[in-house]
């Protein structure tokens, strides 16, 4: 488990914009003190889109679908135990599936400019792929889940216009479509100079089918282990990415709605910087927030785990989406 800081903020930033579920009220993001306390202005974690009405509500209906499934008696009647099962197909509904027994192959590409330079070496792939791994297995002490990562290419492109494409832009798409390998269940990493501050961004697993070419996530380049953007040099920023991947809203998702979906990440109103231990901005079951979350914002070195309940989501979600 890792060490947790305990920096304070500075200044408020009113930059965030994630209100995903416009159905739930929006969250107050000028409050002054901690809820809005960023431990490094200087740059944004995320910038994961929001989500439309429609993705939302198949993601639901996907996540929905599997926990009744799960409610259901295994057999009517049920008695003598053992009657042929279930006859294996969707019976397999009931539980998240076995620790590490979901490997998706992953294509990590590297943007330099053109002259080869500013971009992550091959250690520095590797380096962020242990971590990514580790986190999802659990190991630095959340929930060990379904899914791990296999590299199964690195590719290396130098060109200065790609090297700092912005979200949205025509480079990135130029880029991805230039790049981009695999089907829905190859994970394609794009590690360069993202500008604006960014530390990243991902799309989510219901975007696949209307824009398959885009699918993927994109991390600075000196976010990896051992970059230069500390507090988020650890490899999180993959991790989190990751997370949106496989179909993970922000802890912060609907604020104090619990808009995140996900029964056993305690709501908060709002992201959380640095690592604020004992924040509570809910204060409604007294839990504090989740700080330690992979999907909160806090520095890479006070998050560490995701919970039983995104592993079931992103599960979930992995069956219907992507393997
Ligand atoms: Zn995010």
């Amino acid at each position: 488990m890792k060490k947790f800081a305990t920096k304070l903020a500075l200044s408020a930033s009113t930059v965030f914009a994630f209100g995903m579920i416009s159905s739930l009220p929006a969250t107050a993001q000028d409050q002054s003190g901690w809820e809005n306390a960023n431990g490094n202005a200087n740059f944004l974690r995320c910038g994961t889109r929001d989500l439309s009405d429609r993705e939302i509500t198949l993601i639901n209906e996907a996540v929905q679908k599997r926990i009744n499934n799960a409610k259901k008696p295994d057999r009517p009647g049920g008695g003598n135990g053992n009657g042929g099962g279930d006859g294996g197909g969707d019976g397999g509904g009931d539980t998240v599936r076995p620790a590490g027994s979901v490997t998706f192959d992953t294509v990590y590409h590297v943007i330099c400019d053109d002259a080869g330079n500013n971009c992550d070496s091959q250690a520095d792939v590797d380096a962020q792929m242990a971590v990514l791994n580790n986190a999802f297995a659990g190991g630095t002490g959340g929930t060990a889940t379904p899914f791990q990562f296999n590299l199964i290419e690195t590719t290396y492109t130098n060109n200065s216009t790609w090297h700092t494409a912005g979200q949205g832009s025509a480079a990135e798409r130029a880029m991805k479509s230039a790049l981009r390998q695999g089907d829905s269940a190859t994970l394609n990493i794009y590690s360069y100079a993202v500008g604006g501050g960014l530390l990243g961004w991902a799309t989510f697993p219901t975007s696949y089918a209307s824009d398959p070419l885009m699918d993927g996530v994109v991390i600075l380049n000196a976010s990896v282990p051992g970059g230069s953007a500390a507090p988020y040099n650890e490899g999180d920023t993959g991790t989190h990415e990751v997370g949106h991947w496989l179909g993970l809203y922000h802890t912060f998702q609907g604020g104090c709605n619990g808009g995140d979906l996900v029964s056993d990440t305690a709501a908060e109103r709002s992201p959380a910087y640095g690592c604020p231990v004992g924040r509570d901005t809910c204060r409604k079951g007294g839990e504090p927030d989740p700080i330690y979350n992979f999907m909160d914002y806090t520095d890479d070195s006070c998050m560490f785990e995701f919970t039983a309940g995104q592993s079931f989501r992103a599960d979930t979600l992995s069956i219907q989406y992507r393997k």
